[in-house]
């Protein structure tokens, strides 16, 4: 697994930024370029039925080599960025034999990254790190999901006595905008049962997430003279205000950790006459974001109803669902993931994602979908990295788990 490092480098050359304003799939034009890049490469390396489709999604095989029925499983990553950060000219710096202190991402603009803040570095000391210059984001999120797959699956060609079954690979565009999973062609990937490779630390397994709804509240006002307007304005921002006090003050992201679910007020415009107001609803307990929903629209009713009109109008939409219920019914999926990291002395790590995965998508499209550790820390910005030591680990995982699927029982 030599070329794990220069393969990494290879892709995050790539700028593969995708766009939520767009309503393309790719969302961006880039993204064919890697695109193009795997396809070949995966043809390179061996594997069979390689196939690129008008949407930028890469799927390839590589065949059984034992003679029993062994389950298809697969393994997906994303070569889309964060439009959080740029990813335009990324320069990997490699530190090697890391010490524990203070990096020095970029001695001009005094960008460094320090263990004093980003604790987590002090667990790689001895390794070797990739960080970006400070001026990009790396983008190990999610190519070192792509890199890990890739090297599993060459180590694989390479060695035939290593003995695995079918196994489906696929990569996607765009699921930093929450499309990666939207043109994902279930039926024609083929598998039983699906591992997305891009959690963060070592160690990590997850299989389940945050049930998911966005609310848009409207507030309608009336604008008058100030000077005229007793018993005639109606400003809608002051009502909105209502709206806002009346829901849970410390049930939001900054007071709400583990399991505990929230109102997120993310964006916020008005004046007298309209206000808007957009939230995000999250909860892992589906009673719970069912009621979550519920109490919103009664709040919005209560005003409504001491304000005698139809002040406040409420549209609330489901994203996406906790995939545990679509994992707990095959639960060998995430135990044979925890005996390969176990097998490997790697600690696994089983906690809830306080947010979503494209494997939540693909689980509720009929592939059961765990997501496991790619190795990578602080995405979606500057301070980006991943210890190459991770990268490999997570690539043996890859290739453990295809083995412990094999093994006849
Ligand atoms: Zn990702």
């Amino acid at each position: 697994m030599q070329n794990i490092t220069e393969r990494f480098l290879k892709y995050v050359s790539f700028d593969t930024q995708s766009d939520a304003n767009s309503s393309t799939t790719p969302s961006t034009e880039k993204q064919w370029e890697i695109a193009r890049y795997l396809t070949e490469e995966l043809k390179r390396i061996g594997m069979e039925d390689v196939s690129l489709d008008e949407h930028a999604y890469i799927m390839a095989t590589l065949p059984s080599n034992v003679d029993h029925q062994v389950p298809v499983i697969g393994f997906i990553a994303h070569f889309d960025t964060s439009p959080d950060y740029t990813a335009t000219d990324v320069k990997p710096q490699l530190h090697r034999d890391y010490d524990g202190e203070d990096i020095v991402l970029n001695k001009e603009e005094n960008i460094i990254l320090s263990p004093s803040y980003f604790e987590d570095l002090l667990m790689y000391k001895g390794q070797t790190l990739i960080t970006t210059d400070g001026t990009t984001l790396l983008g190990a999120d999610d190519k070192a999901g792509i890199t890990e797959i890739v090297t599993a699956m060459e180590y694989l060609i390479q060695h035939p006595e290593i003995k695995h079954g079918k196994i489906r690979v696929g990569f996607t565009p765009d699921e930093e905008i929450g499309k990666g999973a939207h043109k994902f062609d279930v039926d024609k990937f083929g598998a039983e049962w699906a591992y997305t490779m891009d959690g963060s630390q070592v160690g990590e397994l997850e299989y389940e997430n945050f049930n998911a709804a966005g609310a848009v509240v409207t507030v309608h006002g009336k604008i008058v003279h100030p000077g005229y307007a007793k018993g005639k304005m109606i400003n809608s921002m002051l009502i909105a205000t209502k709206f806002i006090n009346a829901l849970p003050a410390n049930e939001i992201p900054q007071e709400t950790e583990g399991y505990e679910g929230f109102f997120h007020l993310s964006e916020i415009s008005g004046s007298v006459e309209k206000t808007k107001l957009e939230y995000i609803i999250r909860d892992h307990d589906l009673g719970l974001f069912q009621q979550r929903k519920k109490q919103m629209l009664k709040a919005a009713q209560n005003i409504n109803e001491s304000l005698g009109s139809e002040a406040i109008e409420i549209d609330i939409k489901d994203q996406y669902f906790n995939m545990r219920e679509k994992v707990e019914p095959v639960m060998h999926i995430v135990d044979i993931a925890e005996q390969a990291m176990k097998d490997l002395d790697i600690k696994p790590l089983i906690k809830a994602i306080r947010g979503g995965t494209d494997g939540s998508q693909l689980s509720y499209k009929g592939l059961p979908c765990p997501n496991i550790f790619a190795g990578g820390h602080n995405f979606h910005g500057r301070y980006e990295y991943i210890p190459v030591e991770s990268m490999v680990k997570a690539t043996q995982v890859i290739v453990k788990i295809a083995q412990l699927t094999a093994k006849k029982v």
